[in-house]
């Protein structure tokens, strides 16, 4: 299937990825967005998306995304990426609206939102799933940079299991462009702010062990936020921090969202099957990497998921 099949006879063109957009979800939208604008120039392609992080402003035309909407249009084609509907925040009615659904996502918890659907668990990224739907002669340096983006941020930079050698042939492509990935990388990935830098390790100062050492749990308050000055993007990265301690199987961090609301984020070295913990919270992900929204207190919480937790870890 050739992305550009599917869109073709369309007028109007919606596209939209998930809430708090990561890297993923945003190289892709966007590299979504550059091909089809260049392809069908005579097209309306609306991108509705959270405000991405600023990081990503090295991404052509990020500031055309639409970020405050409000809109009774009938997209002819609704193209949703890196999620299920129900994670499409305020773009869902749109979504709901258009003539013709399309989701592509690598979500193992996904079982396809669309008309067409076109959903691989074993792709690193959608942002490299779309690359596979994509003519690459029609691929320019723009949306290469875009989907390099969507790749590197799902992979921690080519280093996680769902590293495929097709995932390194798809970088090979598309480092030939010739920009300065280098710069990309530690710019968009691994350069944190200082106060980045210091409520990751408040976090990490103040998390605890538990199941025997295989487990490993800390949170971030709404106060601390407002202390260190930072907002839920400011958190990316620490769940990440937590599950490199050695011998910690599953890592859990939380940050309060709301009055008794939580954002639950969890990292698996692979024994426990974290999409499996998160989608009986209503959330969902990868085996390795998920997250739900959890009400409660924290250490409710973290007795509830702990409790799915020890029993993947039993029964292993
Ligand atoms: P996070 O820890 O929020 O970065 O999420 C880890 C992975 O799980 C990402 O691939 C997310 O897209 C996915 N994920 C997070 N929250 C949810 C949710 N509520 N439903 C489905 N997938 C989720
Ligand atoms: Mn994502
Ligand atoms: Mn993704």
């Amino acid at each position: 299937m050739k992305i550009i099949n599917e869109v073709k006879d369309a007028q109007t063109i919606a596209i939209s990825g998930h809430v708090r957009p990561d890297g993923d979800c945003v190289g892709s939208v966007m590299g979504l967005y550059l091909y089809l604008k260049k392809e069908m120039p005579e097209a309306e392609i609306d991108v509705y998306l959270d405000e991405p992080p600023a990081i990503f402003g090295c991404i052509s035309h990020i500031e055309d995304i639409k970020s405050k909407f409000n809109t009774n249009k009938e997209y002819d084609v609704f193209v949703a990426l890196d999620t299920t509907d129900d994670r499409l925040g305020e773009a869902e009615p749109i979504y709901r609206r258009a003539r013709k659904k399309i989701n592509i996502d690598h979500h193992i918890s996904n079982s396809g939102c669309g008309d067409v659907n076109v959903v691989e668990p074993e792709r690193s990224s959608t942002a490299e799933l779309l690359y596979e739907l994509m003519e690459p002669e029609k691929i320019d340096e723009e949306i290469a940079i875009a989907i390099y983006i969507g790749i590197i941020h799902d992979t921690g930079v080519l280093r996680y299991s769902n590293t495929s050698p097709r995932t390194l042939q798809i970088t090979a492509e598309l480092i030939k462009f010739g920009f300065d990935f280098s710069k990309i990388v530690e710019e968009t990935f691994f350069e944190k702010t200082y106060l980045q830098t210091q409520i990751m390790g408040r976090a990490v100062l103040e998390s605890v062990r538990f199941m025997g050492d295989r487990c490993i749990v800390s949170m971030v308050s709404r106060r601390m936020m407002e202390f260190y000055c930072v907002t839920p993007k400011d958190l990316d990265g620490i769940v990440n921090q937590l599950q490199s301690v050695k011998g910690v199987e599953c890592a859990i961090f939380m940050y309060e969202i709301g009055t008794l609301e939580y954002k639950v984020s969890m990292r698996s070295s692979g024994k426990v099957d974290v999409s499996a913990v998160a989608m009986k919270f209503g959330g969902g992900g990868h085996v390795r990497a998920a997250g739900c929204t959890m009400n409660g207190t924290y250490h409710d919480n973290i007795n509830n998921l702990s409790i799915e937790i020890a029993e993947q870890l039993e029964n292993e």
